[in-house]
């Protein structure tokens, strides 16, 4: 604790795993022995750097960036940046971390890291964003490679700032090389990678209803954000017949009763991802309900997935949602219920899924974007996606495997904590005390 002062996040995040883990590795001493514990609990490397940028008005303005790098046992880092006020080095960490045991679930050969800047694109033009992506890649690029470091997007970050990070990567370096993945398919991204975070969150919860006999078919879904992960999330659940009554932002909820249709899906995705707009226009378009500066878990639903941001579901909203009947909770953004809500869903008889099984799905397709730049191919969508649902169903088998007591009741959180420990810290076991 000492060591990391403040980084409430980031204690928060270990804190989850290490209860899951103590117990399991109680009569392993090995792993004891080669201090594993520690050595995951400290990143490789963090580095910090300034990036100083000029806004239209000709002001120069400067923010931090970082890129931490945690993790490298079973492959090159791998993981998101994300552009918000909020980002800090206790925020990266605790993603960085979770990427990790994340990126260890998928099988694909990723290890963990997480990057970003302090930097707020709300408001800031075209241009800006341009200008503050080619300063921060001016420097990020001497630490990033296809074979040591590939970055993507989080929040925040999408398709535009990645174009932009790439072109100026590229550049730089005067390779072309798979070294940034969520690319435009154009120019070496995977087909699916948009959707994906989204699409996988749904197939997980897909194979935990298969569990009980059940689907998605007449669900009623609550979502929050309105970004990558919420806005796939939504499609995949209204094709696969649930009812999605909500999605929001920063500002607040829309809550549609009718349910979201395509019509309106459509609407929604190009309001957020070309316009850029505000959830209120959903609910000024569409004459539904629109709650100011409130999350949707007020909302009776039967699943609820938050896609937001972190512990954006405090224990008042858990309960609310046990309340008001809430069958399922897998989570979409990482670590988005705080630690005594995640306490009382594990405790209680709703089926809970943590981000790092349930929101694999992302990452997963950005390990498929890899394997496609090195082989220089292009798979097909049906591929990708089939390939995408396989990963999921390998996720859910290996959180059974590890998380299912006698009674046939599978803690999610349990088995992905000790899945992902266990393939990472294997592998830092053969390499030695290094
Ligand atoms: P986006 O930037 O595309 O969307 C984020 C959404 O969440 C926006 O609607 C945003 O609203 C809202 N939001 C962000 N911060 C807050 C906050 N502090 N309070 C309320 N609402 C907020 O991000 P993504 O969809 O990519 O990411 C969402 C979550 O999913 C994050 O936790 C991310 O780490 C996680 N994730 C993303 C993956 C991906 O592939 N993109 C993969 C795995 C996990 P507003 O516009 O008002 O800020």
């Amino acid at each position: 604790k000492k060591h990391n002062a403040g980084e409430k996040e980031f204690h928060q995040a270990v804190r989850e795993v290490y209860e899951d883990i103590l117990p399991y590795i109680a009569d392993k001493p090995r792993y004891e022995k080669a201090a594993i514990l520690e050595r995951l609990t400290e990143p490789d490397r963090i580095i910090r750097f300034r990036v100083t940028w000029m806004d239209d008005n000709k002001k120069i303005h400067v923010n931090r960036a970082w890129r931490v790098q945690f993790n490298n046992s079973i492959g090159p880092y791998k993981g998101g940046l994300r552009f918000h006020p909020s980002v800090n080095a206790g925020i990266l960490k605790f993603l960085g971390f979770e990427q990790t045991f994340k990126n260890a679930l998928t099988s694909l050969p990723i290890g963990g890291a997480k990057g970003g800047s302090d930097f707020n694109p709300k408001g800031k033009s075209d241009s800006e964003i341009f200008r503050f992506c080619h300063s921060l890649m001016d420097e990020l690029q001497r630490y990033i490679g296809e074979d040591t470091d590939i970055p993507a997007g989080d929040i925040g970050v999408g398709k535009r700032e990645i174009s932009y990070l790439f072109g100026q990567y590229k550049k730089l370096t005067n390779r072309f090389t798979g070294t940034i993945t969520g690319k435009d398919i154009n120019f070496g991204g995977s087909l699916i990678r948009t959707e994906a975070t989204g699409y996988g969150l749904i197939y997980f919860v897909q194979n935990m209803l298969e569990e009980f006999d059940d689907d998605l078919e007449e669900k009623e879904v609550s979502i929050s954000g309105s970004g990558n992960v919420a806005l796939y999330a939504c499609q995949k659940a209204m094709d696969l017949g649930a009812k999605v009554v909500t999605l929001s932002d920063s500002d607040g909820t829309i809550y549609d009763k009718e349910g979201i249709d395509r019509e309106k899906f459509e609407f929604v995705k190009e309001l957020k991802e070309v316009k850029y707009g505000r959830i209120k226009e959903y609910a000024d378009e569409f004459s539904c309900e629109y709650l100011e500066g409130e999350t949707p878990w007020s909302i009776p639903c039967d699943i609820a997935l938050p896609c937001a941001t972190q512990n954006e579901v405090d224990l008042s909203s858990a309960k609310t949602l046990l309340k008001n009947g809430l069958m399922l909770l897998a989570e979409g953004a990482n670590m988005p219920c705080s630690a005594d809500a995640t306490r009382l869903l594990r405790d209680s008889d709703v089926l809970y899924a943590p981000g790092k099984a349930s929101n694999a799905g992302g990452v997963a397709v950005s390990g498929l974007e890899i394997s496609q730049n090195e082989l220089r191919m292009s798979w097909s969508a049906e591929e990708v996606n089939d390939r995408l649902q396989s990963i999921m169903k390998e996720i859910h088998k290996k959180c059974k495997e590890h998380g299912e007591d006698d009674d046939g009741n599978i803690d999610y959180m349990k088995g992905a904590n000790i899945a992902g420990f266990k393939k990472v810290a294997d592998a830092m076991l053969a390499f030695g005390p290094v």
